[in-house]
């Protein structure tokens, strides 16, 4: 593809389109938004107006029709993302999706292989491994600055804002609660950080009543990695006032990531070692640029998305296993394949 313009196209009214994705597309000096797509065509008409975008539609069919149109961004609720993934796929779209890709590794391994099949790239819109923060931690472990690498401890525990105690936390079949909200996430970031996928997983999950039948709104999760690295997971949906981030520590010091689980810029990296505490310089950038510019780089056949499709199908994989362990009580073997 030359260096042409791209055409998005939105499925989904939702607040991190509005807040975040809309902006990212149109910082790229390519990238145009042309439609959205809600269920409600009166919801797609407010977006539209509000975000200055040209067409408004109930229904994705005319959407998807809409030959000028080269790429999707899903950001409806999760259990969408399939049916509307394969649509926009088997239309010849270029697929950004929101995660979960699917509520089951095989449906996303079933968007993978439609992608594969149809030649359009395919991405999940994992966002922490393109953030500055997590990046120069990346680094920091690449570069051996802790040495051996024996744990990992994540806080990714806030509180939902008013305006999200919505599907998140009332409907099941939406693909509700905190792990296939939030622990999908880390699933990704710690396949970030070690370049290995987790052996086995134990869970244990709770609802405090903010939501309904019995959605779980926090849990806690213990894996283990290849080189004998345990990792201990807090993703919550009901701690406000604690501070989200990560620690990892090695054979040689200590990596802390302190407010570095969100989706706003900021937070601080430190590395301990025998030599004492060095703040780490971090440039302010917003995650979801990179995401947009990485996915559209390999629409032009230049390198391929920051997190692929592969990569959603993993987290998916591992939402999964912390759900199956926090229900059965079992430990969860993760298969590698
Ligand atoms: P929202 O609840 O804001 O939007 C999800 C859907 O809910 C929309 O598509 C819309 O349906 C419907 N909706 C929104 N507002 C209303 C309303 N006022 N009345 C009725 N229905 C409404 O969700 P989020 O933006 O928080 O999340 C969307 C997706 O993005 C999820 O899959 C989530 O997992 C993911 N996400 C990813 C993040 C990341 O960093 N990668 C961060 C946040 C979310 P319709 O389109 O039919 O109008």
């Amino acid at each position: 593809m030359n260096e042409k313009v791209v055409s998005w196209g939105l499925i989904g009214a939702s607040t991190i389109a509005r807040e975040w994705m809309v902006n990212s597309i149109r910082k790229h000096p390519l990238g145009r938004v042309k439609a959205i797509v809600s269920s409600e065509l009166s919801r797609a008409q407010a977006f539209s107006d509000q975000m200055g975008i040209p067409d408004a539609y109930d229904s994705i069919v005319p959407m998807l029709s809409d030959r000028e149109i080269d790429a999707v961004y899903i950001s409806t609720k999760n259990d969408q993302h399939l049916s509307q993934a394969l649509a926009a796929i088997e239309a010849g779209k270029h697929v950004l999706c929101e995660k979960p890709l699917a509520l089951e590794p095989k449906d996303a391994q079933s968007i993978v292989e439609a992608a594969e099949r149809k030649g359009v790239v395919l991405a999940t819109n994992h966002h922490l491994r393109n953030m500055e923060s997590h990046r120069a931690i990346k680094r920091l472990l690449r570069e051996g600055a802790i040495g051996k690498i024996n744990s990992i401890r994540i806080f990714h525990a806030g509180a939902l804002p008013q305006s999200l105690k919505t599907w998140r936390l009332f409907d099941k079949s939406a693909g509700a609660g905190v792990i296939y909200d939030i622990t999908v996430h880390n699933g990704d970031l710690l396949r970030f950080y070690l370049d290995s996928n987790p052996t086995r997983i134990t869970a244990l999950a709770s609802a405090s009543g903010e939501g309904a039948n019995g959605i779980e709104d926090s849990v806690m999760s213990v894996w283990e990695f290849p080189g004998d690295i345990l990792v201990q997971c807090h993703d919550s949906f009901v701690v406000g006032h604690g501070p989200r981030g990560v620690e990892i520590h090695g054979s040689a010091g200590s990596i802390l990531g302190i407010d570095v689980m969100s989706q706003a810029p900021g937070g601080s990296v430190v590395l301990r070692t025998s030599d004492g505490e060095q703040d780490i310089p971090l440039e302010l950038k917003v995650t979801y640029d990179r995401g947009v510019s990485d996915f559209m780089a390999a629409m032009q056949g230049k390198g391929r998305p920051s997190s692929t499709g592969e990569d959603g199908v993993w987290s998916v994989k591992l939402a999964k296993a912390v759900a199956q362990s926090a229900a059965t009580g079992q430990t969860v073997l993760i298969e590698q394949v």
